[in-house]
């Protein structure tokens, strides 16, 4: 049938192979942008607040739920750990937790392809010498004495609640931006959230780590009850490398998103425009540590941390989809593949006809026609 869409033949199904819209359903033509269903997971809203499908878009549905339940089973091991008080080993297993989940699904989604060691080295080995870098230049004004009796003072808020994550969101770009600059062949949107997501990850996992060493060794020891040690662990452990891969992630899948040669069909939107992609990104940097110094508390900084990293993740999520959806292409493979979201056999298009799924976000190892698979198993 044709698309209403994009005006193409389309095999049958529920989707535009070509555009990814949702073909009309007897007389009713349904949105374009189809935010019901989100481009990288099919079976999700666009605005679903999800982890997993949005920084890890390339993992099949098995893997989506393994990876899900791999984060959530460790944030309550840290959690638990935390609350018994063994702290050194919480905030390690803290500042792992993401990273090591992260560095896992760049070698199961095949990012890298050719060129494992360069590329994750220079993103998340850039982003904790930075991260290390940050926190121990300026150790001792963050954990130093953070109020004075009418409130803290103003210089402290400009410098800890504007200035530092202002820098710190800079030095997260550093990485990427070598990548951009250096390996051109990286051209896809989600190449971009990749580099960016593992900068701020190693950026996060550095600057947990000594934090928490000048906590439990260093001059700042401080004592308290459980709960005193187990909140702010949950923060660094998951909101913190959460933010901070979500904001450069977005600025980084706006700038690679400029990188990728095709028109697309429509507009991007403005979110997808890197110098608004890099204000928005820097304010979820700026509002939680400005808002943590202006009312402080353990709790309220969870939820500082938290509202503005799942707006982050939602934000993210707009701007893959439109980037999938409007820079669409085929894989260019030649053959039939199997849709990893339901299973159909699929010809050389962009979008799966059965469930929606933009097929260049399925891992690049999974590219490959079903035909040229069996041959080599
Ligand atoms: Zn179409
Ligand atoms: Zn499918």
């Amino acid at each position: 049938m044709r698309c209403p869409h994009c005006g193409r033949e389309a095999p049958a199904g529920e989707f535009c192979a070509h555009c990814g819209a949702h073909l009309p359903v007897g007389d009713r033509l349904l949105d374009a942008r189809r935010t019901r269903t989100y481009a990288a997971d099919p079976r999700e809203h666009l605005l679903h607040l999800s982890v997993i499908t949005t920084l890890f878009p390339h993992l099949n549905p098995h893997r989506t739920f393994q990876a899900r339940w791999l984060l959530l089973a460790g944030a309550v091991l840290v959690f638990l750990v935390g609350l018994g008080r063994f702290v050194p080993l919480s905030i390690v297993l803290a500042a792992l937790l993401v990273p090591v989940l992260y560095l896992l699904y760049f070698f199961l989604a095949g990012i890298h392809e050719d060129e494992p060691l360069p590329v994750l080295a220079a993103t998340f080995l850039a982003g904790a010498v930075f991260g290390t870098l940050l926190s121990v230049a300026f150790y001792r004004v963050i954990l130093g004495q953070r109020r004075l009796i009418f409130g803290p003072a103003p210089s402290y808020v400009l410098l800890t609640g504007i200035l530092l994550p202002l820098l710190a969101q800079a030095l997260m770009l550093i990485g990427p931006l070598v990548l951009y600059f250096t390996r051109r062949r990286f051209n896809d949107l989600l190449d971009g959230l990749a580099f960016g997501a593992a900068s701020g990850l190693g950026f996060a996992a550095a600057q947990s780590v000594v934090y928490s060493w000048l906590l439990i060794a260093g001059p700042f020891q401080r004592g308290g009850s459980a709960t005193s040690w187990a909140l702010p662990t949950i923060r660094i452990a998951l909101l913190v490398p959460l933010l901070d891969a979500a904001t450069t992630g977005l600025i980084c899948a706006a700038l690679w998103l400029r990188r990728d040669h095709h028109a697309p069909r429509r507009r991007l939107g403005w979110l997808a425009f890197p110098p608004v992609a890099a204000l928005v990104g820097t304010l979820g940097q700026v509002v939680p540590s400005l808002g943590f110094d202006l009312v402080g508390g353990q709790i309220t900084a969870l939820v500082w941390y938290g509202v503005t990293a799942g707006v982050m993740l939602l934000l993210v999520r707009v701007v893959l989809h439109a980037g999938l959806l409007e820079k669409a292409q085929e894989l260019g493979h030649g053959g039939v593949l199997t849709c990893p979201g339901c299973h159909h056999s699929v010809p050389d298009v962009a979008f799966c006809p059965g469930c929606g799924l933009a097929l260049r976000s399925i891992a690049k190892h999974a590219r490959h026609p079903s035909g040229q698979e069996e041959r080599h198993a």
